[in-house]
């Protein structure tokens, strides 16, 4: 027997690249390996935007007492960090608390967050975790299954070409003005690819203009993140303006079809959700054609948004997010 060190390991991480700096994107993107192989990966660096990442991982990982070591490191460490730095650790570690059963700890490190927290990302969530906290528990289900960038492989955003958006107060109703049935998972990705290939290289855009996107089978995309503005409502009509595109052609005569009941039913909810999340109001919601002359979101399918504005006005958000009243 020749020592006994087991099989070497194989040689995954070559070219692993800490985090350069703090911030949402960095920090909080989802991980591209095996979050236990980040981790350890990490541990080699004792930089502060290292043990912020592993911060959040462990918390990802329902590790509170991870988090709340990694946070500690930059907070009471040896480098004083920097106050947007501290902001993130604060808030981390708030998050840990919060999940490790210590509330009020929680909040301390919170108000600390808010006190120092500049990023307006940060604020963002912040403020949201506030808002969060008196939601009564007979609230209908606030969650729609929205299936995330990677699932169609999107293509990051150009970054330096997307302008963070503003205080989210409309929705806009889009088609995708391209004959679409199918229902295949595969099928619906490469569509919406193909979407974001004409956005990104024919129109010049950052991203994939709309924020989601509705396949035939009800299916909901995310497009571009919500926290860049979009483009899909000309100039400055995308300020605080949701683009949400149904896959398909709703034109009359041969070039269109309808929109399936699947797809009306989850645009339903999902505008609702969005109205209810940001405190929209129902004449707040529109079609493509409210900004400009054409035909998106196409005759056959505007009579539905209108039903939708209608039942939106009588019955509220919270009956469409849960029913999906009247379809
Ligand atoms: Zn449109």
């Amino acid at each position: 027997m020749v020592g006994c060190t087991g099989p070497s390991r194989p040689v995954r991480d070559r070219g692993f690249q800490p985090p350069a700096m703090v911030s949402i994107a960095t920090t909080m993107q989802k991980p591209a390996m095996d979050p236990e192989l980040e981790l350890e990966l990490l541990a080699r660096f004792k930089t502060t935007p290292s043990l912020l990442r592993a911060a959040w991982l462990h918390l990802q990982q329902h590790n509170p007492k991870g988090a709340i070591d990694a946070t500690a490191e930059v907070l009471y460490g040896p480098v004083q960090p920097s106050s947007h730095e501290a902001a993130f650790a604060r808030y981390l570690r708030a998050e840990a608390y919060d999940a490790d059963g210590q509330a009020e700890r929680g909040q301390w490190d919170r108000d600390q967050a808010m006190a120092l927290a500049l990023d307006p990302e940060l604020r963002r969530l912040l403020q949201q975790k506030h808002r969060q906290a008196p939601e009564p528990a007979t609230e209908v289900a606030t969650e729609l299954v929205v299936q995330p960038r990677s699932a169609w492989q999107a293509r990051a955003a150009d970054r330096t070409n997307v302008n963070p958006m503003t205080r989210i107060q409309r929705v806009t109703i889009h088609h995708s003005a391209m004959y679409f049935r199918d229902t295949r998972p595969t099928t619906c990705a490469a569509q919406i690819q193909k979407i974001q290939r004409d956005h990104m290289g024919t129109r010049g855009y950052g991203d994939i203009g709309y924020h989601y996107l509705i396949d035939p089978s009800g299916r909901i995309w995310q497009g571009r993140e919500l926290r860049y503005q979009g483009a899909h409502a000309d100039g400055d009509n995308n300020k605080g303006n949701v683009g949400i595109c149904l896959l398909g052609n709703f034109l009359r005569g041969r070039v269109g079809h309808s929109p399936s009941a699947e797809q009306v039913r989850a645009m339903r909810q999902l505008t609702a959700l969005v109205m209810k999340r940001h405190g929209i109001a129902p004449d707040e919601v529109y079609c493509h054609n409210d900004f400009k002359a054409t035909e998106c979101p196409g005759p056959l399918l505007e009579p539905m948004v209108d039903q939708m504005v209608r039942d939106l006005n009588r019955l509220g958000t919270s009956a469409l997010i849960d029913t999906a009243a009247g379809q």
